[in-house]
């Protein structure tokens, strides 16, 4: 048997047409600028605000210009200042370390687990280097959230939570982003709406949301926010926050909306495909499936499994075989960061010691993108791919 898979990783779907009809209104009204609104009107992004603050029972929501730039947001707006150590996981993607290094702050890193969540031991033993926690919910995986709330809670730490890839997920029935200070997430085209670029960030700090809201760009133009503080909560602020623009515009919210409103539909067709990947490879010898622990409520818009163990080049063998079939399986594991895929010691401004543990867990990453223009079956044959190559390979050994 020697079928190929010929979908695209990388295409989403389009946008819904209720969202194309907003946008193209609009386009035709030429009111870009959130600020920019007619006599009465409200602004695309104000509501989105509002929406996405329902959608995650938080009190105050911001959007913004992306994802990496609402986490910048979000340290500035805690209290981080250059030269401060910031925690953050290991195993993260390249926008996370470069949020704080961008505010002059400097990572330190913490493990990753075979769950490929971060090491809540390791977390507990690095709890008094830094006073802020930036955590990853790296390929959707959520931690033990009780558990890292009251380490966090126990040392002081602030934890911010970065979500790009758990917008809708959970963690014993709590949205995923409402556990720390702060939640951040994105919207660029790979993540679970898609406007191409953009961010939300939501808080239940009313300090901490009017600092925001003043970073983001606002001057003095505060009181348009619908999910933001009164103008009272800015007037200590106002003074002393620096505008640092990074505002979202009216056409990317506009798109934004329908696709919240259909966001929790979206869920549940991910996390069909991401069944079958998994029920595929489930059984596959060398190759271990990441269990996904009961708590945690995922959106499966990328899987993981693991060659733990194996050498390079028996890793290296099973993405060319793959890679021939069709199926692209990125590796987090490479000498060399390529793509998408880089390592908190491919990040040389961030000098780090080495995580030997860490690393064994990195070497045996492999992940693939499951975008919803596939189908079921398109997820059943990507899987039994997978399953043929790894087999063959891992025979051989
Ligand atoms: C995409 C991503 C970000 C940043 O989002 P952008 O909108 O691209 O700036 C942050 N963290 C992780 C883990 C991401 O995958």
């Amino acid at each position: 048997m020697n079928t190929r898979f010929t979908g695209n990783f990388t295409q989403q779907e389009a946008i819904p047409e209720a969202g194309i009809e907003a946008a193209l209104a609009v386009l035709r009204h030429g009111r870009l600028h959130r600020y920019n609104t007619a006599a009465g009107e409200i602004s695309e992004v104000a509501l989105l605000e509002q929406e996405f603050a329902a959608f995650t029972g938080a009190r105050f929501a911001l959007a913004v210009a992306s994802g990496g730039y609402a986490l910048g947001c979000a340290l500035r707006a805690v209290g981080v200042k250059p030269g401060d150590r910031v925690l953050t996981n290991a195993f993260t993607l390249a926008p996370v370390p470069g949020a704080i290094a961008a505010v002059g702050a400097v990572p330190v890193f913490v493990g990753v687990t075979e769950g490929l969540v971060i090491d809540l031991e390791d977390l507990a033993a690095r709890a008094d280097q830094a006073d802020v926690l930036m955590l990853s919910h790296m390929r959707g995986h959520l931690c033990d959230m009780d558990r890292l709330m009251a380490i966090c809670d126990g040392a002081g730490i602030t934890v911010i939570e970065d979500c790009a890839h758990t917008m809708g997920a959970g963690w014993n029935g709590i949205p995923s982003g409402r556990h720390g200070t702060v939640g951040c997430y994105s919207t660029q085209t790979y993540k679970h709406m898609n406007s191409g670029e953009g961010g939300l960030l939501v808080t239940d700090d009313e300090e901490i949301a009017a600092r925001a809201v003043m970073l983001s760009g606002s001057y003095m133009l505060y009181e348009r926010h619908l999910a933001a503080p009164g103008p009272e909560a800015f007037e200590s602020i106002k003074y002393d926050t620096p505008n640092v623009s990074g505002r979202m515009d009216n056409l990317r919210a506009a798109i934004l909306r329908p696709q919240l409103a259909a966001l929790p539909d979206q869920v549940a067709r991910w996390n069909v495909r991401y069944g079958a990947v998994e029920q595929g490879l489930r059984g596959t010898p060398g190759l271990s499936v990441i269990e996904r622990p009961e708590p945690e409520r995922y959106v499966g818009s990328s899987i993981q499994f693991l060659l733990l163990d194996w050498a390079p080049e028996a890793v290296q063998a099973v993405l060319r075989r793959c890679a021939a079939r069709g199926v692209e399986l990125k590796w987090f594991g490479g000498a060399e960061p390529t793509g998408f895929t880089s390592r908190y010691d491919s990040w040389r401004y961030a000098p780090s010691e080495a995580l030997p543990a860490s690393d064994r867990i990195l070497r045996g990453i492999l992940d693939m993108r499951l975008p919803l223009t596939f189908s079921v079956e398109d997820c059943r044959l990507i899987a039994s791919i997978i399953r043929d190559e790894v087999g063959a390979v891992y025979q051989a050994q």
